[in-house]
């Protein structure tokens, strides 16, 4: 496929192309193994040496696809598909560091995460410290050492919507020979490409916007291709040979991530995508670019309406130009500025219950970044673990109400905003 075409011509044509007489979408290949006639094939499989498949946890066919559409998206050397985007994010940091290492993490990123970094990583050992995504770069940098492998941040953050200044986190990455990992879920490659901005892998829940009708779980890791690990002493594990694979140096591959990533972490954790929930997410993607630029018009819309509205007492979207990010998202999400907002109702926790139970056509959900409209009050569900302290550090106050605006027409999701307003 032609690297310079437009990206919402990739979106339709990237990842798989027919030869002549196949079938013009990808197959679901709903099988576990492959059947070879010749011992070497296999043998040449297993070390690498050849493309092809022979065990679906370490690669398919249909994930394979999908896998190359969205790394075409990103721009990226290769993608590696993942059960969820939890296990995207896990296997990403688990390929740099184990037990004794430490990643800098943005503190404000999805509750799932902020969990994962918070508690279940530190029990293998991974120590990972939080930083506020606006501080000033010297106060990031202090939080860095020898042993530390991965800075790990959101475009847009999920749900505080905070846009990350690409920029500042590149230069601090470049500066420390640092890998720079974004999570792009909220933008996807439609409305922001972190590569272009110095981020070296790029992480998707692609259980959001990519198949964006929440018909699949899944998650993708795209390895851009773009550090050099080679004798870079924060590395020994990308340098030395790996005894579990036939003493591969993964730092003299072309793709050195992405391989290591796939021969080691799939290999022994196995939390792979589902040739079906790769299918579904690749047809996802073939019209991300329209539904995209429809949810960010739709939630610009929407986010003017409330910020007008009597009963709400703030409201984040960085489309609105006296948002505290507004200049950044001119910069790094110049076409939309994504379909994800928040706000605050004027007044207790009980408010913010009454309002979303009178909502008609938006439901209550735990979801984001499908066709349909959705709310959510985080500090009781997805971040009802953290304390009040930590609620306010993630930027999730009580009175924050999470909405994800749809593709839906944009006179019917105000009509149904303001009618349940009207009940509170
Ligand atoms: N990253 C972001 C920004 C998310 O919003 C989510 C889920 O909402 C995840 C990661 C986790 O993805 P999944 O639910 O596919 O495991």
């Amino acid at each position: 496929m032609d690297k310079n075409y437009k990206l919402d011509t990739l979106c339709v044509q990237a990842g798989y192309t027919p030869a002549s007489g196949e079938a013009r979408i990808p197959p679901v290949v709903q099988s576990t193994t492959f059947a070879y006639d010749k011992t070497q094939d296999m043998a040449d499989l297993f070390d690498l040496k050849s493309d092809g498949y022979f065990y679906t946890r370490l690669a398919n066919p249909t994930v394979a696809a999908f896998e190359q559409k969205v790394a075409a998206l990103e721009g990226g050397a290769c993608g590696i598909g993942c059960a969820s985007g939890m296990s995207a994010t896990t296997l990403a940091v688990l390929t740099v560091a184990g037990a004794g290492d430490n990643i800098l993490t943005s503190q404000a990123v999805y509750g799932g995460t902020y969990n994962l970094f918070s508690t279940t990583l530190p029990k293998l050992g991974i120590e990972c410290r939080f930083f506020d995504p606006d501080a000033p770069a010297a106060e990031i940098e202090k939080l860095i050492d020898g042993k530390t492998k991965l800075i790990f941040t959101e475009t847009i953050a999920n749900p505080s919507i905070i846009v990350l200044d690409f920029e500042k986190i590149a230069d601090i990455a470049k500066k420390h020979g640092l890998l720079f990992a974004v999570d792009n879920t909220l933008a996807t490659p439609v409305l922001c490409r972190p590569k272009e901005w110095g981020a070296n892998l790029i992480i998707h829940s692609s259980s959001k916007y990519l198949d964006g009708h929440a018909a699949a779980l899944g998650g993708v890791i795209i390895d851009a291709g773009n550090f050099d690990f080679k004798n870079n002493a924060r590395y020994p594990s990308f340098n030395l040979p790996d005894e579990s694979y036939h003493g591969l140096v993964y730092a003299d591959l072309p793709v050195a991530f992405g391989t290591k990533c796939r021969a080691q972490m799939i290999r022994d954790l196995g939390a792979i995508m589902s040739p079906q929930n790769a299918f579904i997410s690749y047809i996802g993607c073939d019209t991300l670019a329209l539904r995209m630029e429809r949810h960010s018009s739709n939630a610009k819309k929407v986010a003017e309406f409330l910020s007008a509205h009597p009963k709400t007492e703030w409201i984040l979207h960085p489309s609105l130009a006296d948002n505290k990010y507004h200049k950044l998202a001119e910069k790094y999400l110049p076409a939309g500025q994504g379909g994800m907002l928040s706000f605050g109702i004027k007044g207790s926790v009980e408010k913010c219950a009454a309002f979303m139970e009178a909502l008609k056509l938006i439901t209550q959900e735990t979801h984001v970044a499908d066709v349909r409209s959705c709310v959510l009050h985080p500090a009781s569900t997805t971040h009802r673990q953290l304390s009040e302290a930590d609620l306010i550090k993630a930027g999730v106050p009580h009175n924050l109400i999470r909405l994800s605006v749809g593709i839906e027409n944009p006179d019917d999701i105000i009509e149904d905003l303001k009618q349940a307003l009207e009940k509170v």
